[in-house]
């Protein structure tokens, strides 16, 4: 099988899949995320909304729709920063595209004074203004893997090798290399190239909804090029074989963050970014809000000071992580950018 029918599998079979039983996330759990990591992150986000609501008319009625929350701690975060300007926070109801029903347990738990709404998928959230977020969420969407060889791009596939899984190449060349990611134009022989083949219907979903009401789409993550193997498996924040224990740890691959632009600019939308994580937050104030909470609590200060290391310096997430930024047609450029 492809790695990309492999990754969906482990991911999403629903009996052995990792995200159809109990993905761990945190700090206890396989792998952590930078809600989960401090507070701040959700706090900056849902002002920045709050800010961005503005450049939307201030709608009395806007969306928040989270893609694939995991254990809801962003929009908690940002839901609560938020009460600072009452009438964007009056204005939301918030909307969950979330396949797992174990996180969504954990998403009703850590919202305690709303609601949300659960969707198997975006286009079934109700229509109207919105902000959407999706943080670490385009890292799940199973990736195919090519590898360049003398005589065209190879399929990397997956398979049983004397009993055991291993990875090995498609026999015949891809036939239609213009599906590869830009950059493998120019690869070497013994490249790698990925791609996801899940990734224009998503982005044709949330240009479908920012062409037809005002809106901007924020996505976070790991940011690539489409080159290299980033395929990854974490076990107990460890990176472990993707194909030791399949089902049992988390798989991710870096996002494509060129084809994801080229595809929200050739469906109209406006394109920030990407620009690194660490960059984003410093503007949106991160120094000031950390400053803040250690003031208001001088015993954790330490602490403090350590997550805001890990969400910004460029030895942490800082660099790797990117922030991108669609928007309707006609909006000016976000806070941020
Ligand atoms: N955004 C969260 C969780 C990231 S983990 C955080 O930053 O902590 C990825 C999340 O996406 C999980 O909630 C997972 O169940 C969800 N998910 C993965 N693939 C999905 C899909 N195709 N549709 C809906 N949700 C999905």
């Amino acid at each position: 099988m492809s790695v990309a029918q492999f990754m969906a599998a482990c991911l999403y079979d629903p009996e052995g899949g990792y995200y159809a039983r109990a993905p761990r996330i945190g700090a206890d759990g396989d792998f952590i995320t930078a809600p989960e990591i401090s507070q701040m992150f959700g706090e900056l986000i849902g002002l920045w909304c709050a800010h961005e609501w503005d450049a939307l008319a201030r709608p009395s009625q806007t969306r928040w729709i989270e893609l694939g929350p995991g254990r809801g701690a962003l929009t908690a975060d940002a839901l609560r920063a938020v009460r600072a300007s009452p009438q964007f926070a009056e204005a939301l109801d918030v909307h969950f595209i979330e396949l797992s029903d174990e996180l969504r347990r954990a998403q009703a738990s850590a919202l305690t004074q709303i609601r949300p709404a659960w969707h198997d998928r975006l286009e079934d959230a109700p229509e109207g203004p919105a902000f959407i977020i999706a943080n670490e969420f385009f890292d799940c969407l199973p990736v195919r893997q090519f590898v360049r060889a003398e005589n065209g791009w190879r399929e990397r596939l997956v398979g049983l090798r004397d009993g055991e899984l291993s990875f090995g190449l498609s026999a015949s060349p891809l036939p239609d290399v213009s599906l590869l990611p830009i950059a493998a134009q120019e690869a070497e022989i013994g490249a790698i190239a990925e791609l996801a083949p899940a990734l224009p219907a998503w982005i044709a979903a949330i240009a479908a909804r920012l062409k037809a009401h005002p809106g901007r789409a924020l996505i976070i993550d790991y940011g690539g090029d489409g080159m290299g193997d980033t395929l990854q498996a974490l076990s107990r924040h460890r990176k472990v074989s993707p194909l030791e224990n399949p089902g049992e740890c988390d798989l991710t691959a870096h996002v494509d963050f060129t084809a994801l632009a080229n595809a929200a600019l050739d469906a109209g939308l406006g394109v920030s970014g990407p620009i690194a994580q660490g960059a984003w937050l410093a503007a949106l104030g991160v120094e000031a809000r950390a400053a803040a909470l250690a003031r208001a609590n001088p015993a954790r200060a330490e602490r403090i000071a350590r997550e805001h290391r890990r969400l910004t310096h460029p030895d942490e997430m800082g660099a790797l992580f990117q922030v991108l930024c669609l928007s309707s047609p006609t909006l000016p450029t976000p806070a941020g950018f």
